[in-house]
C-alpha cells in the first residue's frame, strides 16, 4: 500500500478542566467542563459563540494503543467483543477521542461547555462547528447496555436533554418510561419496534428522541395528545408493551420512585 506510516505530529491547541479526575470517575448529568485555550491559539475562537454546539477532537493520553479489539467491559462485561473502530472505547491505536458538547461561555479563551466527558488534563486537538447537516435522527448503532441502572438513566436523561433542551417534568417521565421499555423489549430503536404516546407534546417529543422512532419510513411513530396521566404503547412482531403512569412525576422524584409507584405495566408475548 503507498501510504506514508511514518509519524504525524500534532501539538494540543489547549486543556480539558474537569471535576473528572481519574478514568474510573463518572460524569454526572448537568456537570460543567472547561476547555483552556493555549494563548497561541485564541485568535482561532472569535465569533465562536455563534455556535451553540461544537465538536471536540481530543487526545486520550492514558489511553492503551495495542487494543484492537474490546468488550464495553465497564458497561456489561457480558457484551460481545468488538473491533475499536466499530465503538467509541477510548483504546485505540490513535486515541483521538471525538466529542459533542454545548457551548454555554467563552471567557478569556476559556470554553465552559457541557456534555464533556474527559478528565482534568486531557489534551485537545482540535475544536469545530456543529452543523445541522451533522445531524442523522435515527442510525443503526450497537446495542451497549450498561448492567448499572444508574448509568442507564443517566444516559438517556442526557440524550433526552440534548433532544429536548429543556428539563421539564414530561422529560423525566420520558425517561423513566424508556428505561421501563428498555428493560423489556431490549434496545428501543429496533426498527420493528413501533411506540404511540398518550400524553402532552414535550411527552411525546422525548419519547421520539429517545426512541428514534419517526412518523414514516418505517413508521414507528404516533402520538395521541391526552389531558390525563399519560401512557406509551410499545409493540413488534412478537408481542405489546403498555407503561401507564400512576402519578405525575418531577425531578425530585425522577431518582427514587420505584417502577411500581410510577407504573401499571401490561406485557404480552405472542
Ligand atoms: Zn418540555
Amino acid at each position: 500500500m503507498n501510504i506514508d506510516t511514518s509519524a504525524i505530529v500534532l501539538k494540543p491547541i489547549g486543556v480539558v478542566r474537569s471535576t473528572l479526575r481519574s478514568l474510573e470517575d463518572y460524569p454526572e448529568p448537568g456537570m460543567p467542563a472547561w476547555i483552556e485555550v493555549l494563548p497561541q491559539y485564541r485568535e482561532a475562537l472569535q465569533s465562536i459563540e455563534a455556535n451553540s454546539h461544537l465538536w471536540i477532537l481530543l487526545w486520550f493520553h492514558k489511553a492503551d494503543r495495542t487494543l484492537l479489539k474490546t468488550v464495553p467491559r465497564r458497561f456489561n462485561p457480558d457484551l460481545p467483543e468488538y473491533g475499536v473502530f466499530g465503538l467509541r472505547s477510548p483504546n485505540r491505536p490513535n486515541p483521538i477521542a471525538l466529542t459533542l458538547v454545548q457551548l454555554e461561555e467563552l471567557e478569556n479563551g476559556i470554553l465552559r461547555v457541557q456534555g464533556l466527558d474527559a478528565i482534568d488534563g486531557t489534551p485537545v486537538l482540535d475544536i469545530k462547528s456543529y452543523y445541522e447537516q451533522d445531524i442523522v435522527f435515527s442510525p443503526k448503532t450497537p446495542y451497549i447496555r450498561s448492567t448499572d441502572p444508574v448509568v442507564r438513566r443517566n444516559h438517556f436523561y442526557k440524550q433526552a436533554l440534548k433532544h429536548h433542551q429543556e428539563a421539564c417534568p414530561d422529560l423525566f417521565m420520558a425517561v423513566r418510561m424508556v428505561l421501563v421499555a428498555d428493560q423489556y423489549l431490549g434496545h428501543i430503536n429496533r426498527p420493528d419496534l413501533r411506540v404511540t404516546v398518550k400524553g402532552s407534546s414535550c411527552l411525546a417529543d422525548c419519547i421520539q428522541g429517545l426512541s428514534r422512532a419517526r412518523l414514516a419510513n418505517p413508521s414507528r411513530f404516533a402520538w395521541l395528545q391526552a389531558p390525563d396521566l399519560p401512557a406509551c404503547c410499545w409493540t413488534d412482531p412478537g408481542g405489546m408493551l403498555t407503561i401507564h403512569a400512576l402519578c405525575p412525576l418531577d425531578e425530585e422524584s425522577f431518582g427514587n420512585l420505584g417502577d411500581a409507584d410510577l407504573f401499571r405495566v401490561e406485557f404480552t408475548r405472542i
